[in-house]
């Protein structure tokens, strides 16, 4: 008798985003530049194993402004944040740093704007998520939470014809479009955001999932439990056809029974994730025999963003620092 050929699908795109690499950069030269102690305000990204590596490099996370001594350094997590944040960090003479990802601005502008215009606006979206709490803090007065696509039938409008959807950028595509379908139910003249707002980094790890997944036994999703697009590519591994998905922050956390009677175990990470902790994991894998892996790759990712301007123009004047001491240093040598 022969074992079944045990193997690992890897799914590409999976790990970093464009945001969150922004993000933690900004953390670390925001360090290298001014010295710890860095503040930063909420996880920088929903991941423990990168808030843990930031700490021990002297980023201390606080929840909130107040707690950041006057006058200090602190940096706005890649979630964003509401207006009156920053407010409080003038107020409190803080120098900050915005690591909002572009595309989460991106959506706070929408807000702005169909505000000014008097819309409501329907934001779907996980209530108390901070990315949520960021862009409604925009427009309080115009946005409306809407969870999923039953919180439909309790959304009320001021005049129907007027009325604009937007959403968080880390939701599940479909459960998404379900509930827009559902507000189109109601509100006939619904307009719809001018580009996507779920962000091309989710759509992209959820399209490879879906892909792996109705030939896997069991998925990995490794990323944190408060990670939103995390925990939507674990159930959309479940919906797409496998047996059972689970999210691990690291290899260790991996139960032997869950492997358990499987021959195909797909594997991908969410966006705030490092691949060093995906690789630790085909490490435990190939451990229990899983020792064939085949990439399945279904985009191919290109985009970066530049660090925010507020730490890039510091970081070139203390370049220029550098240089005119390096100058005056070879005009007068210290003999
Ligand atoms: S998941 Fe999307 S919105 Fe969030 S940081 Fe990454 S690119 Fe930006």
């Amino acid at each position: 008798m022969t074992d079944t050929p045990k193997r690992v699908l890897l799914a590409k795109p999976r790990g970093y985003c464009a945001g969150v690499d922004r993000a933690v950069q900004t953390v670390e030269e925001a360090l290298k530049l001014y010295g710890p102690p860095i503040y930063v305000r909420k996880e920088i990204v929903h991941n423990r194993h990168v808030v843990a590596t930031l700490q021990a490099k002297g980023a201390v996370f606080v929840e909130e402004n107040e707690e950041v001594p006057e006058g200090s350094i602190v940096v706005f997590s890649a979630h964003g944040v509401a207006p009156e944040v920053h407010e409080q960090a003038r107020a409190r003479s803080l120098k900050a740093i915005d690591a909002t990802c572009p595309l989460v601005t991106k959506v706070h502008q929408e807000a702005r704007r169909f505000a000014a215009a008097d819309y409501d606006i329907l934001l779907i979206g996980h209530e108390g998520h901070e990315e949520v709490i960021g862009t409604t803090g925009e427009a309080p007065a115009n946005i409306q939470l809407v969870d999923g696509p039953d919180a439909v039938d309790k959304v009320t409008v001021r005049d129907p014809s007027k009325v604009v959807w937007l959403s968080q950028t880390t939701l599940s595509v479909d459960e998404t479009l379900e509930t827009v379908d559902r507000l189109k139910r109601k509100l006939p003249l619904l307009v719809s955001p001018p580009s996507d707002d779920i962000c091309y980094a989710t759509s992209n790890r959820q399209d490879a999932v879906k892909t792996i997944a109705p030939s896997c036994d069991v998925v990995i999703v490794v990323g944190s439990q408060n990670s939103s697009n995390s925990q939507r590519l674990r159930e959309v591994a479940v919906d797409a056809g496998a047996r059972a998905a689970y999210l691990v922050d690291y290899a260790s956390e991996i139960r032997d029974e869950w492997l358990e009677g499987a021959s195909t175990v797909g594997l991908t990470s969410g966006a705030s994730v490092p691949d060093e902790l995906v690789m630790e994991v085909l490490d435990l894998l190939t451990e229990r025999g899983f020792g064939e892996v085949a990439e399945v790759s279904t985009a191919d990712e290109k985009l970066t963003f530049s660090l925010p301007q507020e730490l890039k123009r510091d970081m070139k004047a203390a370049k220029a620092t550098r240089a005119g001491e390096a100058a005056a240093l070879a005009a007068h040598p210290l003999s």
